[in-house]
């Protein structure tokens, strides 16, 4: 029940475009099928050509998009952000409203370590984030 969740009265975010999320760091970002052919259509690949180029398997079979040699996600440019905005895969739409974020206060405050946009600007309700995190588009493992 919401009513029972420790962030029954929401939670703030606001993105101040930082790009923290986006680089520096190896991660997963994973991706769909039909997240891949949407990323494949809009740099006009085949989707074989975009899985061998742009992903690598992880555990469990999941696919997640690569990182360039300096970690960052091989879709982020320093200047521009995410190069392909409109079709970034859920997980990403979904941050910080990961099952693994709102799990507890004390993960909330992890996330916000590596987010500054965490616990300002917006109010998000309870019912959003629920809802939010239960189709996050990562892991679903609870930090
Ligand atoms: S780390 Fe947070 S504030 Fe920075 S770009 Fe990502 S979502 Fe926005
Ligand atoms: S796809 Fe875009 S939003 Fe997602 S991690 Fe890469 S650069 Fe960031």
């Amino acid at each position: 029940m919401v009513n029972e969740l420790w962030y029954k009265d929401g939670l703030q975010f606001e993105c101040l475009r930082c790009g923290n999320c986006c680089s520096g760091f190896s991660g997963t970002v994973r991706v769909s099928d039909e997240e891949i052919a949407a990323l494949a259509r809009r740099l006009a690949l085949s989707e074989a050509e975009f899985r061998k180029d742009y992903t690598r398997t992880i555990g469990g079979g999941a696919i997640s998009l690569i990182e360039k040699p300096n970690n960052d996600c091989i879709f982020f440019d320093q200047e521009q952000g995410c190069t392909v905005y409109a079709d970034r895969p859920r997980q990403c739409r979904t941050w910080p409203f990961w099952r693994s974020n709102v799990y507890s206060p004390d993960s909330w405050k992890r996330g916000a370590k590596r987010c500054p946009g965490i616990g300002r600007g917006r109010l998000y309700t309870a019912e959003l984030i629920k809802e939010t995190s239960e189709s996050d588009g990562s892991s679903g493992s609870i930090a």
